[in-house]
């Protein structure tokens, strides 16, 4: 499930965040490559922070609920 909360962001990912249109974020969330389970999954649980200037999503695969995290490089 991919809701609007965003409890876990520190505050510079927060407003990364709040900058992509609410279907692109969908998007992202649920195209997130897991290792493991060698596909792409949605991301749960995640927390934001910025790193080098991009936003980092870190989380677990929703279906081998491994550790599992993505960069949105800002253009
Ligand atoms: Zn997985």
């Amino acid at each position: 499930m991919v809701t609007e909360s965003i409890p876990k962001f520190t505050e510079p990912a927060a407003s990364l965040w709040a900058a992509i249109p609410p279907d692109t974020r969908k998007i992202l969330l649920s195209n997130v490559w897991c290792g493991k389970c060698g596909h792409a999954v949605t991301i749960t649980n995640f927390s934001g922070v910025v790193k080098a200037g991009d936003l980092l999503l870190v989380g677990v695969c929703s279906d081998c609920r491994g550790d599992i995290a993505r960069v949105i490089e800002q253009s």
